[in-house]
């Protein structure tokens, strides 16, 4: 049976690490996640028949509990996953994280609290005499990291969904913070020396509160980078856990998890100009611009009527999308305009930023949704030299990433953030219902700038209004 159990487990961390390979690619994604939970669906199918659960005294408590677990999770799971938006996928994403954190905290709690009890019993002398040393070491770090994320990732979660307004830091934050980390590291010792139970719960507690301590002050546009940050450190909680359990499925579902979510969060911290320290350190985009329209000029208006013409006649149009073209579902109707104006002889390209929208890649998601090949859609990099030879640049609900005082005000939160340049093509057409400022709460220069015009009302309704006019032509 063990040989059995084995294989199992290889088979699906081999799955594992395939969907992952597949989900490099937007053609092979879907089936990347379909052979990655193939490979979780069998890894929790063999935990039936572990020896430990099967032959032990309480083999129907043990089986009730699992089953009772898996329906509630798996339920739970199911629903949440079918009825949320496209836009609120980042809170989930945050919201599961969080879990899989503290599942693997729970897995430490639970063998140290064991340990406890040969302690007492006079079975062992210590924890690691109970454990082993290294089982000891990697259970406290796992339940360090895991508990770190399990609370930070909640308040990510409360943040990106609206419940947590506030990022402000405390006075002295980064001391308290300081403070909170020494006292929670020196009860992480006291666990492995001590052997009771006071330790142990003094160290989880701390480490709860630092977590939301390190997460709060975190500033409105970092919050991706602190998202795939947690999602690293849940993987490696629970590769460590998986030591401790002697599980190979867990020891390298976490390796992985917590490599890919190491280079994802370097990439996005690359991409907005930071490093991972200074987005937990300087609380960016915690507070709003006020920029008046007397200071800036004023915003000019265009009608759908004759943005279309000016789009029909033009040599090149590069559309950029963010968060307001997924608010409004507009990529079906985005991707229909952009067949009328090829059809006209117009070059057009889609120009994505890595941070557009609420998660990686979600523009992509979406602009795949609606059918646009790949080959149209340009990353940063690549198409910012481009915008020189475009004759107008539709913006679509996107705003911090074609803000320019990230290029040019030294006082502006987003400063040092990488943009997409469409401040460099001949006209500027932006599409938002009003004059709300992006995710990081700070005024637009652009919105005001010469070459810029307004059409304003709902992605949707507007592209439309794009896509009457360039028909009747
Ligand atoms: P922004 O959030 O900066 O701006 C979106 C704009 O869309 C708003 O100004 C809003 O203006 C407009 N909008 C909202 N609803 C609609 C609608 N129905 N129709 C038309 N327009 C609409 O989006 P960006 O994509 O430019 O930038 C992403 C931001 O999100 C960055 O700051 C990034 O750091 C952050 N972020 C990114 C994550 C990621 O992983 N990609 C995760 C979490 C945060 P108005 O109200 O006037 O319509």
């Amino acid at each position: 049976m063990n040989i059995i159990i084995q294989a199992s487990y290889f088979i699906a961390a081999a799955l594992f690490i395939l969907g992952l390979k597949q989900m490099s690619s937007p053609v092979t994604a879907r089936r990347g996640i379909v052979w990655a939970g193939a490979g979780m669906v069998l890894a929790t199918l063999v935990t039936f028949f572990i020896p430990e659960i099967i032959d032990s005294d309480h083999v129907s408590t043990n089986l009730t509990l699992i089953v009772v677990a898996i329906a509630v999770g798996g339920g739970f799971a199911w629903f949440s996953g079918k009825k949320v938006a496209m836009t609120d996928m980042p809170q989930m994403i945050a919201m599961y994280n969080g879990m899989g954190g503290g599942a693997a905290a729970t897995i430490a709690a639970v063998e140290l609290l064991k340990a406890t009890r040969e302690v007492e019993a006079g079975l062992a002398s210590s924890i690691p005499d109970a454990l082993g040393a290294d089982v000891t070491v990697l259970a406290i770090l796992g339940a360090l990291i895991g508990t770190i994320s399990f609370s930070g990732s909640i308040i990510a979660w409360a943040k990106l969904d609206g419940r947590l307004n506030t990022s402000k830091l405390l006075p002295k934050q980064h001391f308290i913070n300081a403070i909170v980390a020494i006292a929670t590291i020196g009860f992480a010792v006291s666990v492995y020396l001590a052997g009771d139970l006071t330790p142990i719960i003094i160290f989880f507690a701390l480490a709860l509160i630092l977590g939301v301590f390190i997460t709060v002050p975190v500033g409105g546009a970092d919050m991706p980078v602190i998202i795939s940050l947690f999602n690293a450190l849940t993987g490696l909680a629970v590769g460590f856990e998986g030591y401790v359990l002697g599980n190979a499925a867990m020891i390298i579902a976490g390796i992985v998890v917590g490599s890919a979510g190491s280079l994802l969060t370097q990439l996005m911290a690359t991409a907005m100009n930071r490093s991972v320290l200074n987005v937990f350190f300087a609380g960016v985009g915690t507070g709003t611009v006020a920029v008046t329209d007397g200071e800036q000029g004023e915003m000019k208006e265009i009608q759908g009527q004759d943005a279309g013409i000016l789009m029909a006649f033009a040599s090149q149009v590069v559309i950029i999308p963010g968060y307001g073209m997924a608010v409004a579902q507009a990529q079906h109707k985005v991707w229909e305009l952009t067949q009328l104006l090829t059809a006209k002889g117009v070059m057009v390209k889609f120009a994505i930023h890595p941070v557009a929208g609420r998660m990686p890649g979600h523009m992509n998601v979406l602009l795949a949704e609606a059918g646009v090949p790949y080959d149209m859609i340009y990353d940063m990099d690549d198409i910012n030299a481009d915008f020189k030879n475009t004759t107008v640049t539709l913006i679509i609900g996107a705003n911090d990433v074609v803000n320019p005082s990230a290029k040019t005000d030294t006082s502006s939160p987003l400063y040092g953030m990488p943009i997409l340049d469409a401040m460099d093509s001949d006209n500027v057409i932006v599409i938002k219902r009003g004059r709300g400022a992006g995710f990081s709460g700070v005024e637009n220069p652009l919105f005001f700038a010469d070459n810029t015009k307004m059409l304003f009302g709902d992605g949707q309704k507007a592209t439309n209004e794009l896509i009457q006019a360039v028909k009747e032509l």
